[in-house]
């Protein structure tokens, strides 16, 4: 049956504004890291993108090397937009990014113009698009002028291939470089993606505030820790979880004691405030309006549903916070 997206889309999300810009994005956005490659169910990734369509999810991280193989995940993206979504363009932002090694030789990987004008071209034929909403550096070069690629990210937009920039995986200085370049463009930085969980706080020490002064938004990726932190494996490894997957940087090794005792003690916080250990860490996350959204991951239908609904109780108070601390510091 043709899919008709729930008409109640819009009322349980929370919207926020994109640094100082016009763009607002979905407190939760959906990644397609994992789950959507050449490799996977197809069938499984369109549910999860209609489902997250249907809570109000708007906005859909890519980037050109997810699958696998590489460029699969853009692929399938490309065909659930046609099968599915194809009155639905305009009430989605769409991202994606190159930085990571794409194709052989000198002119696949890192941050020259080169690579970056070929690799949207490469995405948007995938997806069968005309533009993406925002497109991103994957990560600093550390050869190539950081002139040439910001120059890259300002024409790619007056090309109309992209509405917006952003940076992913840049450092403080970088960014701080990044954010004058553009701004003297005439192309604004948008948005910035690092990692940020409970389990990986450096963007603490000084990115979050140069965002808040630039009015620059942020996106938080792998909010879970790819998992770690849910109840995913306070009882073993899954089967079928990404621990056990091929070609996942997350390892059995990763499930270490040491994370499951900090996340059974987490977990007891989360059941006194009535929630999933994955609702409060998201939750957490978003404590102080430094992210604009969490950039979540699902292998499953039900783990979006759950997610989402971490916003009926997004605050925690001061002694909670203490608490966790506690556990993210023993
Ligand atoms: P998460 O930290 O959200 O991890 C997602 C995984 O956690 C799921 O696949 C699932 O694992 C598990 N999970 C999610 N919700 C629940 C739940 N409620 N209960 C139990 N388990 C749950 O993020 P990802 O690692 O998936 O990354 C999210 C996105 O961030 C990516 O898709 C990508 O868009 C972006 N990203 C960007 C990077 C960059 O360099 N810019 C790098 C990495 C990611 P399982 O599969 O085992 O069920």
């Amino acid at each position: 049956m043709a899919y008709q997206p729930d008409s109640n889309r819009y009322e349980s999300m929370t919207y926020n504004r994109c640094g100082k810009s016009g763009l607002k994005l979905p407190a939760f956005s959906l990644g397609l890291w994992h789950n959507f490659g050449g490799q996977d169910t197809f069938e499984n990734g369109r549910s999860l993108i209609r489902r997250a369509f249907d809570l109000g999810i708007t906005h859909f991280d890519l980037a050109n090397n997810y699958g696998p193989p590489p460029g699969s995940a853009e692929e399938n993206f490309g065909v659930i937009l046609r099968k599915d979504f194809s009155g639905y363009r305009d009430e989605m932002v769409i991202s994606t990014k190159a930085g990571y090694g794409m194709w052989a030789g000198p002119y696949g990987d890192w941050g020259s113009r080169k690579y970056l004008f070929s690799s949207l071209d490469q995405s948007l034929k995938r997806m069968k698009l005309d533009y993406v909403d925002i497109f991103y550096h994957h990560r600093p070069d550390p050869e190539t002028p950081l002139e040439e690629t910001m120059v890259a990210l300002d024409h790619v937009v007056r090309q109309g291939k992209a509405l917006y920039v952003g940076l992913s995986n840049y450092g403080v200085e970088e960014t701080k470089q990044a954010i004058g370049i553009l701004k003297d463009l005439g192309t604004p930085l948008l948005i910035h993606q690092p990692a940020y969980s409970m389990f990986n706080r450096w963007i603490e020490n000084g990115l979050t505030d140069l965002l808040k002064e630039e009015g620059v938004g942020a996106i938080a990726f792998v909010p879970l820790a790819q998992g770690l932190l849910t109840n995913r494996y306070t009882n073993g490894i899954p089967g079928d979880s990404r621990a056990l997957k091929p070609n996942s940087f997350l390892n059995e090794g990763d499930v270490t004691e040491e994370v499951l005792i900090k996340v059974r003690r987490l977990n007891e916080i989360a059941q006194v405030r009535g929630q999933s250990l994955a609702q409060m860490a998201l939750a957490w996350v978003l404590r102080d309006q430094k992210i604009t959204s969490a950039l979540i991951g699902a292998s499953k239908v039900s783990q979006i549903e759950e997610n989402v609904t971490a916003l009926n109780n997004l605050e925690l108070d001061k002694e909670e916070l203490k608490m966790i601390e506690e556990i993210l510091n023993d």
